[in-house]
């Protein structure tokens, strides 16, 4: 089995209302995606954790399979690790922006679009004049460069803000504050003097350019701790492609090869053809593949309907067209979102996203599209996303009915933080205790305890969740014997039916009991109505199988003839 994760940034948003209430994803014209939802399993999944920063890398860092809220300490950290930056004890660093700044004002997060080259000469003039023992620059790509302090650990909690997010606002009110940020504002501070007349601004001002005026700080991360190899985790050798160096640095720290592939961008005019050609070509030497794509990400920054909507068209027909015709071996795909980015906020949020597992082993639950919505819909919900990578490469590929139920826990801890704490783990136990204190809290007065279970859950799931609040307050069989005499029970009445209808209804109750009967021994039905189906599909294609090998045609064969034939299979599929 080869492995594909495709992470289309930003690509989940909002509801626009000026296009009759639909989001992106619902207007694009996907059908590749759209075949793929038919046949895989739609879900929702919650990429960042409460209370964390809805960044790319920490979004990603769950796509990835690795918990943010061990991992993620900040994007500066994943930076500096890319550059090959060390960070030891006692030494933090910071994201250091080369800025314009006019009239008090942020005039460009990005100096104009500086050059590496002419960046490099700036930093080298910053080192001198302010570097030293404590304090040191390290040039980047562009405007981007990364400021290590050492022995000022206490700069970590100052309040930063970052200069993309402050256009055309008076800097004054968004320098560094707050416990700690005294020498951040003094480096921001004396930058001013080392740039003003440096040879490389007065020509960028001459040639009509933005110059670089001062630096600005802001990603405080202390040491990171080493993440796990992304082998020693999940047993594959996996590699990436990326425009963007942020998740090429996330890819290093995993240990995850990253691919080097002409023509691709973070930008509209990335070449989706080739990444794709290029990432599946990579699993000859690897198992698993990550290809990450920024454009519906920039397009939603831009604000720009019509530019998101035309990435996530291409990389339907670019990229994701080529999985469905991959012939070269078993492939199982994991298509998502990191983080919504809506139009109209222009920025990430830490809303849950939608997600796809396609391949062997995963089935089409009813979902069409590839939406929000329907993603909603289906009632399957990870609070904790970075299991997902564990649902994709375990070979057994299943949901449990208790990733469904989680869903309806993680809804009740998200509307209550300030009950269940956001960062802090807490144990089992403690969440079932305070869910029932949750609910009788939330419960309106003469409310059913009933009505806060989806309708919307698979059949066999919402019986389970219904019998399970039904037992909570003592209505239920004192042990298993009495379930199962009712079973016998609803098998008589239902051999007794005499009318179609009335034969419906008991084949229900019949199922209603079956389920009863399986929560009583800890049986998850779902999954065990999925192994039953797993292992007649298995079996009927052997018999095709063997059918072809024969000579034979299975539709020709007598019941007896396919019968003898089904024991063969029985014996070779276990
Ligand atoms: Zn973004």
């Amino acid at each position: 089995m080869k492995y594909c994760v495709l992470i289309i940034d930003g690509a989940a948003g909002w509801p626009l209302p000026e296009r009759g209430g639909r989001t992106c994803l619902e207007l694009a014209d996907t059908p590749h995606l759209d075949a793929m939802v038919s046949e895989g399993t739609l879900g929702l999944a919650r990429t960042v954790p409460a209370g964390m920063e809805p960044s790319s890398a920490c979004a990603c860092m769950s796509v990835l399979g690795y918990d943010p809220r061990v991992y993620y300490k900040g994007r500066a950290g994943i930076e500096a690790r890319s550059m090959g930056i060390p960070v030891n004890e006692g030494e933090v660093v910071f994201r250091c922006n080369l800025v314009a700044v006019r009239d008090g004002k942020m005039w460009d997060y990005s100096a104009g679009h500086i050059s590496t080259d002419e960046a490099g000469e700036l930093v080298v003039a910053l080192n001198q004049s302010l570097g030293g023992d404590e304090v040191c620059f390290y040039p980047g790509v562009g405007y981007r460069h990364i400021c290590k302090l050492k022995g000022h650990e206490e700069a970590l909690p100052a309040v930063c803000t970052p200069p993309h997010d402050i256009p055309n606002k008076p800097i004054a009110d968004y320098l560094p504050r707050g416990s700690g940020s005294d020498i951040l504002r003094d480096l921001v501070a004396h930058s001013e003097a080392v740039l003003k007349d440096h040879p490389v601004n007065a020509a960028r001002i001459s040639r009509g350019e933005i110059p670089a005026t001062t630096i600005w700080l802001f990603w405080g991360t202390g040491r990171v701790p080493d993440m796990p190899a992304f082998q020693s985790v999940y047993g594959l050798r996996a590699a990436m492609t990326s425009g963007v160096d942020l998740l090429r640095g996330l890819a290093m720290m995993a240990d995850v090869d990253v691919l080097d592939i002409t023509g691709v961008t973070d930008g509209p005019d990335n070449n989706y053809g080739a990444q794709a050609e290029g990432a599946l070509e990579s699993l000859k030497e690897h198992d698993l593949v990550v290809i990450h794509i920024e454009a519906p990400d920039e397009a939603a920054h831009a604000g720009s309907i019509g530019d998101k909507i035309d990435t996530i068209q291409r990389i339907d027909a670019e990229v994701i067209r080529r999985f469905r015709t991959w012939q070269e071996e078993d492939l199982r795909v994991l298509i998502m979102p990191d983080h919504p980015t809506p139009i109209k906020t222009r920025t990430h949020n830490e809303e849950p996203v939608p997600f796809l597992l396609w391949g062997p082993g995963f089935a089409g639950h009813g979902a069409k599209r590839f939406t929000e919505a329907e993603a909603k819909k289906t009632g399957l919900f990870l609070e904790e996303g970075y299991t997902i990578m564990g649902k994709l490469t375990d070979e057994t590929g299943e949901f449990e009915l208790g990733d469904v139920i989680k869903g309806i826990n993680a809804k009740l801890i998200h509307r209550h933080p300030h009950i269940f704490g956001t960062r802090q783990a807490r144990d089992a136990e403690e969440v079932i205790a305070n869910w029932e204190a949750l609910k009788e809290e939330e419960r309106e007065e003469g409310a059913s305890m009933l009505g806060g279970v989806p309708g919307e859950m698979p059949a066999l799931g919402y019986s389970l969740e219904i019998q399970k609040r039904v037992a909570r307050v003592g209505f239920d069989w004192v042990d298993v014997d009495g379930v199962i005499e009712k079973l016998a029970e609803e098998v008589g009445e239902f051999k007794q039916a005499g009318s179609q209808e009335r034969r419906e209804q008991e084949f229900g109750d019949l199922l209603f009991t079956l389920v009863n009967v399986a929560r009583r021994l800890g049986v998850d039905s779902e999954a065990a109505l999925r192994g039953a189906n797993r292992r007649f599909y298995q079996r009927f294609t052997c018999m095709e199988e063997l059918c072809l090998q024969r000579g034979l045609r299975f539709g020709d064969l007598s019941f007896e003839e396919q019968n003898v034939l089904w024991e063969e299979a029985k014996a070779l599929v276990q």
